[in-house]
């Protein structure tokens, strides 16, 4: 079987259990645990922040991140196809009594300048106020679209002049960095905050981290408590973290391998795919999402629906060229 529902699929290298089983720990709700501390250090770094915070997933990271920066009753400005708004059971409103206003990037998921000022919402005697700017990148749900330092910065600006503080949901910034050919301090130079994962491209077991600035991490820490994220010895779940941060670079192989595979479900009748930028391809198909995606699993390819008629394939460390060759010959044979 050649999974390609998700990068989250990967299986940890010999080295993360290796850097698991030998882990230095202590407890890191008391700041003890050295692996942790290396780790949140290190992250912080990589994306040219002030400091950082482990958190278990993806999702938790970005709900205290939103919750750091607002007060309830906010408007959170974000993209209609946002993972934040569409993908996290409603925790904005959950966790954080906030209101998503949701704005259309288009087919590349960006948010503009004008977005944001025909967005905005003034806090006044009825009005809530917008809280947050929430960007996404690279964007999942437009295919893994890398957005560039340019179109960033000029969102954070406009934010910024409303006095409106700026999360990215960076969970696959690393993959949008190498496919700009732009270092991540860059691509996040012009924005408060930002979540990414360790365990998508990356290759961890477990973990993400959401980075700040110090003052923004002190505040983010006590709402990581607030949601049950407070961890122990987590040392044995950070240590394949710090590996992970190392595979930065092998991030362009999946990016050639999801070039290879949109070219080849392209190249099937009845199944369109356009280039990505990153590891993402989504795939447009004539039968419905369901059936195509049970019918590809019949002939040993697995990926995800992702509409009615759109299917996602993620290409990720535990797939390579021939796993995509055989990928596109499954897809055909289903097809067919
Ligand atoms: C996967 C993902 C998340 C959440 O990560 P989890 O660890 O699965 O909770 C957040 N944002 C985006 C864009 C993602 O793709």
């Amino acid at each position: 079987m050649i999974d390609l529902r998700s990068d989250t699929v990967t299986r940890p290298s010999d080295a993360m259990r290796e850097a698991a089983r030998t882990a230095e720990v202590g407890d890191d709700v008391y700041g003890e645990d050295p692996t942790v501390n290396e780790l949140e250090a290190r992250a912080a770094e990589a994306v040219g922040m002030e400091a950082a915070l482990y958190v278990p997933t993806g999702t938790m990271g970005n709900q205290v991140a939103a919750r750091t920066h607002t007060d309830r009753g906010q408007e959170v400005l974000c993209e209609r196809e946002s993972h934040i708004y569409k993908w996290e059971l409603a925790g904005l409103a959950q966790h954080s009594a906030l209101q998503a206003r949701t704005i259309d990037g288009g087919p590349r998921g960006t948010i503009t300048p004008e977005d944001i000022d025909a967005g905005h919402v003034a806090t006044d005697g009825h009005r809530a106020g917008t809280g947050l700017l929430a960007l996404e990148n690279t964007h999942n749900s437009k295919g893994g679209v890398a957005i560039p330092a340019e179109a960033i910065d000029a969102a954070a600006e406009a934010a910024h002049d409303l006095d409106v503080p700026v999360h990215v949901d960076g969970a696959r910034v690393f993959n949008a960095s190498v496919a700009l050919d732009t270092p991540a301090p860059r691509l996040l130079e012009s924005v408060d905050s930002v979540l990414f994962c360790l365990s998508k491209g990356l290759g961890a077991p477990v973990g993400s981290m959401l980075a700040g600035s110090a003052a923004f991490v002190e505040r983010a820490r006590r709402h990581r408590k607030l949601l049950g994220g407070g961890m122990r010895q987590a040392g044995i779940i950070a240590a394949p973290g710090i590996e992970a941060l190392s595979n930065v670079d092998r991030l362009e192989t999946d990016h050639a391998n999801a070039k290879t595979l949109a070219a080849g479900l392209d190249g099937i009748g009845g199944v369109t795919a356009a280039e990505p930028d990153t590891n993402i391809v989504v795939a447009g198909t004539e039968s419905p999402a369901e059936a195509f995606v049970d019918a590809i699993a019949e002939e040993g390819v697995r990926a995800s629906a992702f509409g009615d008629y759109r299917v996602r394939f993620c290409t990720h460390w535990d797939v390579d060229e021939d796993d995509i060759e055989e990928a596109v010959a499954g897809v055909r044979r289903a097809v067919a």
